[in-house]
């Protein structure tokens, strides 16, 4: 399975920014490209088209979109649709972010939604799960990350197998309580939530539950990306704050 560096650059980065950004990352990437990565940057809506540009002829990169809304058109005022998002060059997007049900009150049942209706529509997705401290303190991890899941699986249409998932579905391990607080989980932290997250992978999908990679994310930097990445059920990173700037992720990159 190829481990997966993303990035999301959040509310950050106009679009000369972002083509520069972008275009220091592709230039650099063959020096520091592990074998078997892939790297997906999602930038900000209005700079998908440049970082997609800057990306052009590297079969390591992906650009993606941070947010769509699931129809495939229609008066849906101030959204865009996967249609309008693929036509700029998003091959991915994300669903779930913890921003995304927290500051904008995104519901299990609408983040699984969303994330059936990409990859119906032919978008790669990371589906973001995740507990709040107050969650972790209770005890409910498990609850948490089954209740989130369980949202995903159980909304499923029926032609959407475990195998039409594989090399389509990606899930971003991020507890909120980690993410741009500087706080990371602890490698034992990471590795029970990750080990949690395939479990209940297999109990929806059986084996094919296993070919889905999960990426940790919160609070990720060049000095810990290479303790996490180790970690032999981290399949991959997901980096907000230190996605900025080209040489801090080209070092996540290659750690
Ligand atoms: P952070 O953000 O790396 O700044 O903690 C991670 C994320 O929001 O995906």
């Amino acid at each position: 399975m190829h481990k997966i560096i993303a990035a999301n650059w959040k509310m950050y980065k106009d679009r000369t920014e972002a083509a520069t950004t972008a275009g220091e990352i592709a230039a650099a990437l063959p020096d520091v490209l592990p074998k078997e990565r892939q790297v997906v940057i999602f930038p900000p809506v209005t700079s998908i088209e440049c970082v997609a540009q800057a990306f052009r002829g590297h079969k390591s990169l992906a650009v993606g979109a941070q947010n769509f809304y699931p129809a495939p058109e229609g008066a849906f005022t101030g959204e865009v649709s996967v249609g309008m998002l693929r036509d700029v060059g998003a091959e991915w997007v994300l669903a779930g972010h913890s921003e995304r049900r927290h500051i904008f009150g995104e519901t299990d049942e609408m983040v699984a939604r969303k994330a059936i209706f990409s990859l119906s529509h032919g978008l790669k997705t990371m589906l973001c799960i995740g507990e709040t401290l107050d969650e972790r303190e209770q005890g409910n991890l498990y609850a948490v990350l089954e209740r989130q899941l369980t949202a995903f699986f159980a909304a499923r249409p029926e032609g959407m197998t475990g195998d039409a998932l594989v090399g389509r579905l990606a899930i971003a391990y991020e507890p909120v309580w980690a993410i741009g607080t500087g706080k990371v989980a602890g490698p034992g932290e990471v590795r029970e939530a990750h080990g949690v997250t395939k479990a209940l992978l297999e109990k929806f999908i059986g084996k094919t539950g296993k070919k889905l990679p999960v990426l940790y994310g919160g609070s990720v930097k060049p000095d810990n990306a290479g303790a996490l990445i180790a970690l032999d059920n981290v399949d991959g990173l997901l980096v907000g704050g230190a996605s900025l700037e080209a040489q801090s992720f080209l070092q996540i990159i290659g750690a």
